[in-house]
């Protein structure tokens, strides 16, 4: 039957090409990791459209992230010479978003409605909430936008939500609320883009069917992770041709605790007549080591489906589990490795990921990487310094270094919540303006100003704040504890009720803290301004992410479905599987997100962790991998060179008057390097401030300045 030459099938294994030629009916394929479940995807799109001339509009594609849908389309894109245009690849969300623009109406909203973000939704709940009039007590007991995200994933509207006791009843009551909210306002959270397009789907059978008609050949990739909502959308889709592709892998399950079912792919011939499964065994990704490695592991897992895979690879070079003093000594190493390694192998940047469990785990190894000038970019995140968590405090620190720094006022004057409002804190703008101070003065008296009457008190608890911290920071030299004592007195965490929300901002709260108690130790004379002005600087030369080579840093979440030549996997104690995580389903959760990070990696893993006071262990899951793979080494800081920052920031307490006489006096055109006429007459105070190192520093400034 497979006598045909097509040369779309070229290098692929038989069951991978029997994948590819069972175009009609439907068909699951059911392999580890790496074994070619979204290169066989890939490739029977090609096939079906160079091969059985099926029109590229007929075909839909989905997957989880954009990254993902990117890799997709590119790959689709080279087989068949189509521009991605034509054929529809894209997420769930962003599938369901397309179709609503087209037929909201259809529900009652229009179809240019807002998609709110994530920090969007949490304020549309706060709004509703406040109108409720609900006790504190019981709000903190709440866990609404997780509650209300559950609900519509399970598809279950307002009036159905189901109600075990008192605190259920005033969920369901906020849901409805909120939902009538959105509605009004023409907006939809991200739940609702999946929610509202099968409602939709299900309440306008013409739609359903439009659609049905049109997309012949539906592909979902990565279908473990698959929720009911959207288990129901593609069931749905492809219900009328039956001509429905997913695939997956159990063991890579890690979205459960999103309502991921991995039933969805288990039982999925329960769903569709006839299903084809094919499994695939052969992995082309990892060394046999690697590999081996990752299918011991997760071979701990009781609930699963057991899979044959093997790989021909080479052997390959052992799994390092490399241990550190802290932090700086792990990522000084990584960028060693990936410079000895790109030199020795000639790789790029892109050859290169580090992975991590947590988010604010990155911060390190974003410093190190700027330091040493390797670009990087962050896959689904933002970068350490630019997280709102991050800024947030930065801006008390600038605050609290500089009352007259109005931007940072603004920022948290009402963060968290005081009470002081948009309109109030525009009021104070224009006053401050008109009057040409700064807002910092004003606060100071504002009992002053009739026009604030209403806000005075809670804009004196700010300022009460402040002088708080300010006494704090005079009293103590350590930066580390005044930023702990920032968001302990502030009470910084009480705007975040969602506990995941808290906990992920909390964690870069405390990674900031110990970013101080670095400073401290590395700098005894140091003070608030100086690491203000070096983390600035640090910030400022991480800019450039859009570089076409770059190493990659995620989330393991987020590295799911990708691979790189060279993979770090930092974090790799005892946090790992995370405290809060225990119970033996969680467990297993937390050893498939493992497996999926050992999987990435196609030629040299590296696992590590730091073993700071108080003592930590290694993960469980490292005692999971055979000794022979894998070799163990504390590393200490002197057996590798280091890369330090070097930030040239001074202070220049010059007058913005004194600043601009140095220019009206001797313009810079002037090919006159009058150099000696540099203002020296500085600041009164500024012997505080001002040693020879910064004249030395202004002049050359200036000279620089000067010669362009
Ligand atoms: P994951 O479970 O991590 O999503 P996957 O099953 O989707 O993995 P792919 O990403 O499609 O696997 O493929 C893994 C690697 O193996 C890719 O680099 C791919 O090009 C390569 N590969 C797949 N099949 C073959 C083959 N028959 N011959 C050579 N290389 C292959
Ligand atoms: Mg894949």
């Amino acid at each position: 039957v497979f006598e045909l030459n097509y040369a779309i099938l070229d290098g692929l294994n038989k069951e991978q090409k029997q994948a590819v030629l069972h175009t009609e009916g439907a068909t699951v394929i059911f392999a580890g990791a790496g074994t070619g479940k979204t290169l066989t995807i890939c490739k029977r799109i090609a096939f079906l459209i160079a091969e059985k001339k099926v029109h590229p509009k007929q075909i839909i594609a989905i997957t989880f992230t954009n990254k993902a849908a990117r890799e997709m389309k590119e790959r689709v894109e080279k087989l068949t010479g189509l521009t991605s245009a034509d054929i529809w690849i894209s997420t769930f969300h962003s599938a369901c978003a397309k179709i609503l623009r087209r037929y909201a109406t259809k529900l009652g909203y229009t179809s240019n409605f807002t998609i709110l973000d994530k920090s969007d939704q949490l304020k549309a709940i706060g709004i509703v909430v406040k109108s409720m009039d609900i006790e504190q007590e019981t709000l903190r007991q709440l866990s609404l936008d997780k509650d209300i995200e559950r609900a519509k994933n399970q598809l279950i509207l307002p009036p159905a939500y189901p109600i075990k006791n008192n605190l259920d009843m005033v969920t369901a009551s906020i849901y409805a609320k909120y939902q009538e909210y959105l509605f009004k306002h023409n907006l939809m959270d991200f739940n609702d883009l999946l929610f509202l397009c099968v409602l939709l789907f299900h309440k306008m059978p013409d739609v359903l069917e439009y659609y049905q008609n049109q997309l012949r050949y539906v592909f979902v990739d990565e279908y473990q992770d698959t929720n009911y909502a959207q288990f129901l959308f593609t069931k749905m889709l492809a219900q009328k041709s039956n001509n429905i592709c997913v695939v997956g892998d159990d063991d890579q399950s890690i979205y459960s605790w999103r309502g991921a079912d991995i039933r969805n792919i288990l039982e999925f011939n329960k769903h569709f007549p006839h299903t084809k499964t094919i499994l695939l065994e052969q992995n082309y990704r990892s060394t046999q080591t690697i590999l081996n490695a990752a299918n011991a592991v997760i071979a701990n897992n009781k609930t699963r489906q057991r899979k044959a895979l093997r790989t021909q690879n080479e052997i390959g070079h052992k799994i390092q589990f490399n241990r550190y003093s802290d932090n700086y000594a792990e990522s000084e190493d990584i960028v060693n490795t990936v410079r000895s390694l790109q030199k020795a192998e000639l790789l790029t940047y892109n050859d290169f990921a580090v992975l991590y469990r947590f988010n604010f785990m990155s911060r390190s190894v974003e410093t190190t990487l700027t330091a040493a000038k390797i670009p990087y970019r962050i896959l689904n995140g933002l970068r350490y310094w630019d997280r709102k968590e991050v800024k947030d405090l930065m801006a008390y620190l600038r605050i609290l270094n500089n009352p007259l720094d109005d931007i940072s006022i603004l920022r948290v004057l009402n963060v968290p919540k005081r009470r002081i409002g948009e309109i109030t804190q525009n009021k104070l703008e224009q006053l401050a303006q008109s009057q040409n101070t700064d807002l910092w003065s004003i606060l100071k008296n504002i009992e002053q100003y009739m026009e604030f009457r209403q806000t005075a008190p809670n804009i004196r608890m700010f300022v009460n704040l402040i002088e708080e911290l300010q006494y704090f920071n005079k009293q103590n030299r350590s930066v580390e504890k005044l930023v702990q004592t920032v968001v302990k007195k502030s009470n910084y965490l009480s705007d975040f009720t969602n506990q995941e929300e808290r906990e992920e901002r909390h964690g870069n709260l405390i990674e900031l803290a110990k970013v101080g108690a670095e400073y401290d130790t590395s700098n005894p004379e140091g003070d608030l301004n100086d690491f203000i002005n070096k983390m600035t600087l640090i910030q400022d030369q991480s800019e450039d992410t859009n570089n076409d080579d770059a190493v990659s840093l995620t989330t393991i979440h987020s590295a799911k479905g990708l691979e790189f030549t060279n993979v770090f996997v930092i974090g790799m104690d005892d946090s790992f599987p995370s405290h809060n995580r225990q119970s033996v389903f969680e467990l297993e959760e937390e050893r498939r997100l493992c497996y999926v990070a050992l999987t990435r990696a196609k030629k040299r893993l590296f696992l590590s962790m730091v073993m700071p006071h108080p003592y930590k262990n290694p993960s469980p899951f490292i005692n999971e991998i055979p000794s022979e793979f894998i070799v163990f080494r504390d590393k200490k800081s002197d057996e590798f060179e280091t890369h330090t920052l070097d930030p040239h920031q001074r202070n220049i307490p010059f007058t913005f008057d004194d600043f601009l006489s140095m220019f009206n006096n001797d313009p810079p055109n002037d090919q006159g390097k009058s150099i000696k006429n540099l203002p020296r007459s500085i600041n009164n105070n500024s012997s505080d401030y001002c040693d020879e190192d910064d004249l030395d520093f202004a002049s050359s400034f200036l000279q620089k300045a000067l010669e362009e």
